[in-house]
């Protein structure tokens, strides 16, 4: 007994199954971020690199190239969107900050 799938058939299918990849990969994104703890201040990287919660916090002293608009919501490295509160940052895997946080390691988020 053969089986007689079209070719127009497996065209569709895939068309079909190739729509919904980039919207469970923004599912995936969403999830993963609300579910990360936040990144611990006094954790050894986190210091390292001067992580602040709160961007208006910075020593001046130790990090004087920091500006007032550098924070984590317009870091390269924030994965949130614009307007969430936190989001997960590529430098802490596994965890997220908040947008209004800042470390050493800001990059400005390209236009
Ligand atoms: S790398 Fe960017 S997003 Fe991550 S903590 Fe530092 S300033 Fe915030």
């Amino acid at each position: 007994m053969s089986s007689k799938i079209s070719r127009r058939a497996v065209v569709q299918g895939g068309l079909i199954a190739g729509s919904f990849i980039p919207v469970l990969g923004l599912l995936a994104n969403s999830a993963t971020a609300a579910g990360l703890p936040p990144v611990d201040p006094t954790d050894p990287t986190a210091k390292a690199l001067g992580f602040v919660t709160d961007s208006t916090k910075v020593v001046a002293t130790s990090y004087p190239a920091h500006k007032p608009n550098q924070k984590c919501g317009t870091c390269a490295q924030f994965q949130g969107k614009p307007g969430d509160a936190t989001g997960a940052c590529n430098i802490f895997a596994g965890h997220s900050v908040p947008q209004g946080g800042w470390c050493s390691a800001w990059i400005q988020k390209p236009a």
